[in-house]
């Protein structure tokens, strides 16, 4: 009886202990796999100059681990199987579960992959072995590995978010000058990546963008606006500085908005006594890069946002099965304006607050069901399959067949406009509570626009083609623009800088490079219409499409006269286009209208001198010269982007 109950003894411990092996065993796989991916991602991030997601990042680490966890203890009965041989196959067999996962969620990198799955092997082999030796010599010290990790986690948690949170809000300084009598508050909304075309109020014939259709009635629409550059970087520099991508130097190939550049509207208004405020989810906006200066504050959005993190390997099995975001961050951001707006007392300080929402953006399916489903009834696996593939081609992946992309692909991201129109609804709704709404300039527009098949292509940056340029704008102020009033000369976006002084009763010593489109509602002309691109680094941007305006290696610059558009490179070569004809930009005519382009040319020549803008084919931009201050510097050590 006594040696029954001894012998049940012994199996009840080697029970317990092989769980307890398989179990760490597959905590230990499932953390070392996903750090190993996490910091691979992270160096590509930071190479990029992008804001990191860390609680995204330790989400997909939790997660990692507790999925290896539950994975280990399901193969614990190969541990009681092969006791002397566990410590080989149990990890093996890990990795090849491990791997299979992967290739069901749909892993974007084969060979990163292999990495993600050697590693960890190695890396639980070691700690099982290492455990097995550590308690036969200290027993006592079995639970040693357990915390070590759980220190390791937490101290990763702690020391990033730390010093971000020294650097990324800034205290305001002291205004130089008083603001002007009844400045009003300033809303500046850019919905990225909608293309004009869309947009109802531009003839787009679904129903996308209710609340932009409606706020344009009640002010100013531009019907022919164009974006300077097509990507968010180089756009929104320019938007904030007055000037084109050349003068303010942040495009392809210098990634960063310097400090030594222009200053930013942010940085006037908080000048003249404007409180600054700065909403978005979208990562371009972290601290090093310089869209934020200017800012006395800005929200974190970024941090939980979950664009495009469906390249991590959890994260992405979460998102097939059903469980993924909906949501690139939009929903936090207008949640924390409407908190700030509710909040904020009468009678204060006039504001400048920007937001920028990015679920037009890809990847195509992260959007609510209730605004996809408006737009398909497709197989949701399908679309999710197809927008990861999609995005997959934006980091160098093979694209998708284009003929059966282009309808699942354009309903998605109809209802990513969708959705970014819906909290363009919050804001609104929240002024309007307020009553401040008629009080406030407000502008709705978009950085750039987005490829959805045309040339072969998918995505944007890539080209300057008239999809990833034209661009929604719109400008209620009813003191100052005359509801329901409509513009249809070309204009740029690059005009928004000199329109909001204009408006406000501004004047600054260095004049913008487009000014006050205020003028053209009455009927002056345009200004200076410029889209430039700089030459592509390997490894970014998309595929590019069959048209010679895709060439990674060299430079761009459009310019808009009328219907007319004049294409100059860098290596000298010379397209015109006629925007008014079917072809539009697929065929090229300035061969056989020699004169025309030389008209062209001249007249870009003169406006651009006037403006300021130097030639396209200048020096190459040397980032080692930018020069920073001691603070800036400090701040980017303390991020990990400088020496
Ligand atoms: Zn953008």
């Amino acid at each position: 009886m006594s040696e029954e109950r001894g012998d049940q003894t012994d199996a009840g411990r080697g029970w317990r202990g092989s769980l307890r092996r398989a179990g760490l065993s597959g905590a230990f796989f499932g953390f070392a796999a996903s750090t190993t991916e996490v910091m691979l991602w992270t160096v590509g991030r930071v190479q990029r100059g992008l804001a990191t997601p860390r609680d995204s990042l330790l989400f997909d680490v939790a997660l990692s681990t507790a999925l290896g966890l539950a994975l280990g203890l399901a193969l614990s009965p190969l541990v009681r199987r092969f006791p002397a041989r566990a410590f080989v196959i149990h990890p093996l067999m890990l990795s090849v579960l491990w791997a299979t996962l992967g290739v069901v969620a749909g892993m974007p990198s084969l060979p990163l992959y292999v990495v993600l799955t050697v590693v960890p092997w190695f890396v639980a082999l070691a700690l099982v072995v290492g455990m097995g030796a550590l308690e036969r010599r200290r027993p006592r010290l079995r639970r040693l590995p357990v915390i070590a990790v759980a220190l390791i986690f937490v101290g990763s948690l702690v020391a990033p978010s730390a010093a971000e949170m020294a650097s990324g809000i800034e205290t305001a300084g002291d205004a130089r000058y008083a603001p002007p009598e009844g400045a009003p508050d300033v809303l500046l909304v850019v919905l990225d990546t909608v293309r004009a075309d869309h947009v109802g109020a531009y003839g787009y014939p679904r129903d996308t963008t209710p609340v932009f259709d409606a706020l344009a009635t009640e002010g100013a629409l531009f019907l022919d606006a164009t974006a300077p550059a097509t990507w968010s970087l180089p756009s929104h520099a320019s938007l904030f500085t007055g000037t084109f991508p050349t003068t303010h130097g942040a495009h392809a190939e210098h990634r960063r908005l310097d400090v030594s550049g222009p200053r930013t509207l942010a940085e006037v208004l908080a000048d003249h006594g404007y409180e600054t405020r700065c909403f978005t989810a979208n990562a371009w906006f972290s601290e090093p890069l310089g869209l934020v200066r200017g800012f006395q504050w800005s929200d974190e959005s970024w941090r939980s946002g979950r664009a495009g993190q469906t390249r991590l390997y959890a994260l992405r099995l979460v998102d097939r099965l059903g469980f993924g975001a909906r949501d690139n961050g939009g929903a936090e951001v207008a949640r924390g304006f409407e908190e700030w707006v509710r909040s904020s007392p009468d009678g204060g300080a006039p504001t400048f607050t920007f937001v920028n929402f990015i679920e037009a953006h890809f990847p195509y399916h992260q959007v609510p069901t209730e605004h996809l489903e408006l737009f398909t009834d497709e197989d949701e696996a399908e679309l999710r399959a197809l927008s990861l593939a999609l995005m997959e081609a934006q980091f160098g992946g093979e694209p998708p067949d284009t003929a059966r992309a282009r309808g699942p692909a354009t309903d998605m991201y109809d209802a990513g406009v969708h959705y970014a129109d819906a909290l363009l609804g919050r804001l609104v709704d929240a002024l309007r509570e307020r009553g401040r709404l008629d009080d406030t300039l407000v502008i709705v527009m978009s950085d750039h626009g987005e490829l959805l098949g045309e040339y072969d292509a998918f995505g944007h940056g890539t080209s300057l083609h008239r999809e990833e340029t034209r661009v929604p704008l719109l400008i209620r102020h009813p003191a100052a623009f005359e509801p329901g009033a409509t513009v249809s000369v070309p204009v740029s976006t690059v005009g928004v800088f000199a329109t909001v002084l204009d408006v406000i009763g501004i004047t600054t010593p260095d004049a913008p490079e487009v000014g006050s489109l205020r003028q053209t509602v009455a009927g002056a002309p345009g200004g200076l219409v410029v889209a430039e691109r700089y030459a592509l680094p390997e490894g970014t941007g998309g595929h590019g499409g069959d048209s010679p305006l895709f060439r990674r290696d060299t430079r761009f610059r459009t310019y808009r006269d009328g219907d007319l558009e004049l294409v100059l490179t860098s290596d000298g070569s010379t397209h015109l286009f006629d925007l008014s004809t079917e072809d539009g930009e697929s065929r090229d005519l300035a061969e056989g209208r020699p004169d025309e382009v030389a008209a062209l040319d001249a007249r870009l020549r003169h406006l651009a001198a006037g403006a300021g803008l130097a030639d396209l084919d200048g020096a190459p931009i040397d980032a080692s010269d930018v020069t920073l201050d001691d603070e800036t510097r400090e701040r980017l050590r303390a991020l990990g982007y400088a020496e």
